[in-house]
């Protein structure tokens, strides 16, 4: 394994920005070495220009046959290997060359010689030895890896009971970190873009969708096509194929869901995704990737959603919870500019996509929705970082923007409220420097049209911020005592500032209010009776919830009048909404309420919603409980989920504990079967067992 030196700190660093430039020649990026990925010694020794993929899904086994193209140019002399990123459950059948344009015996496809060499628990070293004819700088050659793959990490195949309509089989891919060198070799970092097109061949009566800008179907041939036009890293490659259908809800836009959820789906979105993406365009500049589409996925997609350029993957428990499907959908919208076009270049820096995301999601919802509303979403995100703080403690390195991890740490480990709020708090700095939100929507804009379609690293960020304003250059903006950039990116802990949020106060005053009523000894009940949850947004109950939660635990007395005051009401209520009222009931081991949760277990089965439950259930005294809905419910779980609750049911008693420790992200975790979602929730099994309940993490795609 390479060492590890941090990108950020490179001579190279402007190499790494804008590799397909300035990388020719190979100055400066090879002394890069990214921990993450087997290719890391080798990638920037070669351009990747384009990749095809000609897949066959096979449902009855569960396998993906086919093969991939990749078009390759050497820009460094004298290299003789080509090193990919791959996957234990990938299996090579044969790895073929052909230089273009060439004659003779050049142009025979000669088998290569290749190796795979263990690499992490989250994947291989594919070592290719390359002819010594084909490695002239900046002659293009083609490599022709055919392969089949199962069920690694990427792919997740369900069953037909495992849908939404129980009728036929699903699969369906995600690639976000590092999962996707199992679903095709690659170069698996965010640093490395190209376009792609692919062709897959499927049963009668699947549809196949990409993250891709155009397609086409034969209908004689059951064969569809797919190109992306722009480049795009090897983790926004996504696919899923199932019993799909579509209705157009906008110009540029479609929803895709299994039939007896499209209706629901439509009518939850018709109208509105257009509007939002009107409103993303005059604030960031242009929608550049053509289509938005939306796929909506059974409850086993592991996470809430996925930014996959022009098709949004979601998962269709999201549609009952209104409010948390409008920011879920806006804030994948943001990342069309924050993180499609504009990519954190490593890892480590995850917070340029989700930080800026964040905040573009924000400035969205309040051009659309108004300040309040906007004020209030944060406050509850904010509270939930607060809580993930406070589990944590103040010095755990997870706190840090720039995370710096070690050999073997699946990047995937990474993902918390950080991440996503502290970096939105950053950028609400910045916003905040420059005195006025519509100057820094135009540098935003600037931004994005400088470094579209290219990775960067934080740095690149502030200095372009900082020659945007070259008045706060001059003012020294970046080394302002207590809130220097350096420390934003380095230190420890919660944000060094947090945005004005009092316009929320509207909507989070009664909140609060109530709450404060709860805490009274003892509560009056004249008092609480004036408010009406009914008549509250999502956002306002499950703040409420939130920090009912907190105050945990609460008198059986005090749990009493409040089941008897909320619980019917809030069992008519979204499931965002009643999770959290049935955390409360079961961090109390308030037995009475014990029948909602078990309806609510029977109903949902989604990850974000049992994966928190059990953990509360094994974490105390309800662990037979949970072992009984456990055993009655397994067969509509996937696998995957199925093994992540046996782990909570059968090997948390030391580990999950509402005040147990919380395992360091930044060193590697134990082997995990399962994928790793995305942008939110954690890893499909948490490293974490537990603690930073994955509520606690929960914040949107
Ligand atoms: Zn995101």
């Amino acid at each position: 394994m390479a060492q590890f030196q941090r990108p950020t700190l490179c001579c190279c660093r402007k190499v790494l920005t804008v590799p397909s430039k300035s990388c020719e020649g190979g100055q400066g990026l090879g002394q890069c070495r990214l921990v993450d990925i087997a290719s890391a010694s080798n990638f920037h020794c070669f351009k990747l220009r384009h990749f095809h993929l000609d897949l066959r899904l096979n449902f009855a086994v569960k396998e993906i046959t086919g093969w991939q193209v990749l078009e390759l140019v050497a820009i460094q002399p004298g290299v003789q290997t080509l090193v990919l990123d791959t996957h234990p459950s990938l299996l090579i059948q044969s790895i073929d060359c052909k230089v273009p344009g060439t004659t003779g015996a050049q142009d025979i496809s000669p088998s290569l010689i290749y190796r795979v060499d263990p690499f992490t628990d989250y994947g291989s070293s594919l070592n290719i030895s390359l002819p010594a004819y084909v490695i002239r700088p900046h002659r293009a050659f083609q490599i022709t890896v055919r392969y089949t793959t199962t069920d690694g990490p990427a792919i997740w195949w369900l069953d037909a009971e495992l849908t939404c309509g129980q009728t036929r089989p699903l699969v369906f891919t995600q690639g976000h970190s590092v999962c996707n060198r199992s679903f095709f070799p690659c170069f698996d970092t965010p640093a490395v873009k190209s376009t792609y097109t692919a062709t897959v061949r499927v049963p009668e009566g699947v549809t196949v969708l990409m993250s891709a800008s155009r397609s086409a179907y034969s209908k004689q041939d059951r064969v569809f096509q797919f190109s992306m036009e722009y480049p795009v890293p090897a983790y926004l490659v996504a696919l899923v194929a199932g019993d799909l259908q579509h209705v157009d809800i906008g110009p540029r836009s479609r929803v895709w869901a299994e039939p007896c959820v499209l209706t629901c789906a439509v009518s939850k979105l018709g109208g509105s995704v257009e509007r939002w993406l009107n409103v993303a365009e005059d604030l960031f500049g242009p929608y550049v990737w053509g289509r938005y589409d939306i796929v909506f996925l059974p409850p086993s997609f592991p996470i809430v959603a996925m930014e996959n350029p022009c098709l949004t993957f979601i998962i269709s428990s999201i549609l009952e919870s209104r409010e948390f499907l409008l920011i879920d959908v806006i804030h994948e919208i943001a990342h069309g500019w924050f993180g499609n076009a504009v990519t954190n270049a490593t890892w480590e820096e995850m917070w340029l996509s989700e930080g800026l995301a964040t905040y573009a999601q924000r400035r969205i919802t309040t051009e659309a929705y108004g300040e309040a509303f906007t004020c209030l979403e944060t406050v509850f995100r904010l509270d939930a970082l607060h809580r993930q703080m406070r589990l944590l403690g103040d010095n755990n390195p997870v706190s840090k923007l720039q995370v710096k991890f070690e050999p073997g740490i699946n990047p995937s480990s990474l993902m918390n409220l950080f991440t996503y709020e502290k970096g939105f708090c950053f950028v609400s700095y910045l916003s905040q420097l420059c005195g006025n939100v519509k100057r820094f929507d135009s540098f935003l804009r600037a931004y994005i049209e400088q470094f579209k379609f290219s990775s960067v690293v934080a740095q690149d960020l502030l200095d372009f911020f900082l020659c945007f304003f070259p008045e706060l250059k001059e003012s020294c903006v970046a080394q302002r005592e207590g809130l220097e950039f350096e420390r934003w990116l380095n230190a420890c802990g919660p944000p060094l500032c947090e945005p004005d949020l009092s316009a929320g106060g509207v909507l989070t005053g009664p909140v609060q209010r109530l709450c404060d009523l709860w805490a009274s000894e003892p509560p009056d009940p004249e008092a609480i009776a004036n408010f009406n949850l009914s008549s509250w947004s999502t956002f306002q109950t499950v703040l409420f919830l939130d920090r009912l939660l907190d105050r945990s635990p609460l008198s059986h007395e005090v749990m009493g009048q409040l089941s008897r005051c909320y619980s019917a009401q809030l069992d008519e209520m979204n499931a965002e909404v009643r999770i959290r009222w049935l955390q409360i009931v079961v961090r109390n081991s308030f037995y009475p309420d014990l029948p909602r949760i078990r309806g609510f277990l029977h109903k949902h089965t989604s990850r974000m919603y049992t994966v928190p439950l059990y953990e509360d259930l094994c974490s105390g005294v309800m662990k037979c409980f949970a072992a009984e809905v456990f055993y009655q419910t397994q067969a509509r779980l996937h696998p995957n989920l199925r093994r992540t609750l046996q782990q909570i049911l059968f090997q948390t008693s030391a580990l999950s504990t509402p005040t147990g420790s919380v395992p360091s992200l930044l060193h590697p975790t134990p082997s995990s079967p399962s994928p790793t979602p995305r942008d939110q929730l954690g890893p499909a099994d948490p490293p974490t067992t537990g603690t930073i309940a994955l509520r606690d993490v929960n914040v949107s795609a």
